[in-house]
């Protein structure tokens, strides 16, 4: 029933869900407000689809096929008119979704499904910009979203229970596997990993260990297949400070209050991977993992 989506939002999993859509037959018009942004994601989805060829997942056909599919748009209004589905993958900063919401209410049509790829974000509060609430939902994509199997669906208050069928339909249909759960801030990914990824940074902070010993000790000693502190600078450092910032105003829990340490690394604009320096530093070309030199003995 889906032709064509629009996702909003071309950064870290914009550009994974746009890549994901087209490589499955879907027509995706993909926007953001940077053009800066907008050519860096073309550029990771292409390389990501060389990935998938020497890997053999995708031919040299599928890949120029999957290209052909996906058209970019500054204008939000223009790329959201005649979706069937936008997935709003945007900065998460509530104020920045309300406005978007209620802007897709009015450009996109009656019938598209509007579902939000927010990591803690009320959909409830999402849906009550818009006057559309049963067909507002969360589609929580994870990170790299063209590898991650899982997406947590959301129901906000008001979603339709055929709205929420449509989604898990077409998640199967990616080939993911979807999980829904109900709308409390955090959900149950981010519930369970965010308060993790603090504890790490508090252990840094209060000068318990190192970056490498923090890493080291949860990855051999707990099979997790990245440390902590790795993972918080694949996610985004500012992106994990907004959701523990959600976590904490929604639940009043002392342990999702973000560590200093982190609140000041956002500040000062370190934000992991996509900054280029977070608790790693990531030199275009190493792809070797290199304690930040702050953080180096
Ligand atoms: P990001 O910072 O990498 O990208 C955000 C993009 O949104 C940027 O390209 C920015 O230019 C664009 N943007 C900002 N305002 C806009 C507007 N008004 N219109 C159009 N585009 C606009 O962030 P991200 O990591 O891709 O996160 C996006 C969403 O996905 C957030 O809600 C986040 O919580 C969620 N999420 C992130 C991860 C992760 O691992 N990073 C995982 C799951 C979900």
């Amino acid at each position: 029933m889906f032709q064509t989506i629009a996702v909003v939002g071309s950064g870290t999993m914009g550009n994974g869900i746009a890549h994901l859509f087209a490589q499955s037959g879907y027509n995706v018009h993909l926007i953001d407000i940077s053009a800066a942004q907008l050519e860096k994601a073309l550029l990771t989805i292409n390389k990501n689809l060389d990935r998938q060829i020497a890997k053999g997942i995708v031919t040299d056909e599928q890949k120029k096929s999957a290209l052909a599919r996906i058209s970019v748009f500054q204008d939000m209004e223009k790329g959201a008119a005649g979706a069937g589905l936008v997935i709003e993958a945007a900065t998460e900063r509530i104020d920045l979704k309300l406005d978007l919401f209620a802007r897709l209410d009015k450009a996109a049509p009656p019938e598209c499904i509007l579902a939000s790829n927010t990591s803690s974000i009320s959909i409830t509060k999402i849906a009550a910009a818009t006057a559309r609430p049963g067909k507002v939902i969360g589609m929580h994509f994870m990170n790299p979203v063209p590898v991650m199997k899982l997406v947590e669906i959301i129901n906000g208050y008001s979603t339709e229970k055929q709205v929420t069928e449509q989604i898990v339909n077409l998640s199967k249909h990616l080939g993911k596997t979807p999980c829904v759960v109900n709308d409390y801030p955090g959900f149950i990914a981010n519930r369970i990993l965010m308060p993790m990824i603090n504890e790490a940074i508090y252990s840094l902070y209060e000068g318990v260990a190192g970056v490498a010993e923090i890493d080291a000790i949860m990855k051999l000693g707990m099979g997790h297949p990245m440390g902590p502190l790795q993972l918080a600078d694949f996610i985004g450092l500012d992106t994990c400070h907004a959701i523990l910032k959600v976590m904490y105003e929604g639940m009043s829990r002392l342990h999702h209050a973000p560590c200093p340490l982190l609140t000041n690394m956002v500040t000062a604009g370190c934000l992991g991977v996509k900054s280029g320096e977070g608790f790693y530093s990531y030199a275009a070309g190493s792809k070797e993992l290199v304690v930040s030199r702050r953080f180096s003995s």
